[in-house]
């Protein structure tokens, strides 16, 4: 499942330039998952656990972002280039240049596995033009999980945080902090504090949440697709919640 799960990886930040390469086994049920709530609350930890168990593929558009900087990464166009900037700064990357980013892999989105998508969409607009690329390709929607934790607990974890440069695994430095200092426990690859969770950005991206992502809850509650689920306690706790949450729910027929 490891090996599956990077090459997944690999097919996700490559875009058109990749095929991927394990091809699309079919999950049953297939699940069609946006993971919502705000910056820091464990999507990205709930997203791999999720797909171990799920076997959809973990699509996270800050990935692609941060997969970018480095010299192997996917190319930088001027429209990326500019799309660092946005995030450096702990802003939003304008609707149109991670919609293109998204649509280049849309591929991804009709993987037979199901996906469980992290990070996106985060405004109306995005939202809105994902609702209508699945409907134009007959995709259903199986659910939207929103993660909820109170503010000065969000604070706390994203201070906290630290990923592995190879395989992306999340630790916190007092909540689950890696057995050797500074290394991954999975892969004993290098440990690094992302640049947006220093303090000032920290502060800019949970205003950005609150003005431009929070609406999404309603939108998605509208539809009849939102399913919350209590943030606290270990991952694992909370990955028991979303599991109960999603089995109570008639996973989509396709
Ligand atoms: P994340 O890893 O999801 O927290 O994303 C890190 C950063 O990438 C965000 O703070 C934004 O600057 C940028 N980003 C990721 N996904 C999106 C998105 N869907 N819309 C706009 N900006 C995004």
């Amino acid at each position: 499942m490891a090996t599956k799960i990077k090459d997944n990886f690999a097919t996700w930040i490559n875009g058109s330039l990749a095929d991927c390469s394990m091809g699309p086994e079919k999950a049953e049920p297939c699940r069609r998952l946006i993971l919502l709530g705000p910056p820091g609350v464990g999507k990205g930890t709930q997203s791999q656990l999720l797909s171990e168990h799920i076997g959809a593929c973990h699509l996270s558009t800050g990935d692609v972002f941060r997969e970018a900087v480095r010299p192997s990464g996917c190319p930088r166009t001027p429209a990326m280039e500019a799309a660092l900037d946005y995030m450096n700064r702990g802003q939003l990357v304008p609707d149109e240049t991670v919609w293109e980013l998204v649509r280049e892999r849309s591929n991804c989105l009709h993987c037979q596995g199901g996906f469980l998508l992290d990070g996106f969409p985060r405004t109306l607009y995005q939202a809105e033009a994902l609702n209508q690329f699945m409907q134009d390709e007959n995709l259903l929607l199986s659910a939207v999980v929103n993660y909820q934790l109170p503010m000065s607990e969000i604070i706390w974890r994203l201070s906290g945080r630290r990923i592995c440069r190879e395989c992306k695994a999340v630790f916190h430095l007092t909540q689950r902090p890696p057995k050797t200092q500074g290394r991954c426990d999975l892969c004993n690859g290098e440990l690094y504090q992302r640049g947006d969770d220093h303090p000032e950005s920290i502060s800019v991206r949970l205003e950005v949440y609150e003005n431009s992502t929070a609406p999404l809850i309603y939108y998605y509650k509208h539809k009849g697709l939102l399913l919350s689920v209590d943030a606290h306690g270990t991952p694992e706790d909370i990955f028991k919640r979303t599991l109960t949450a999603l089995e109570q729910r008639q996973p989509s027929p396709q």
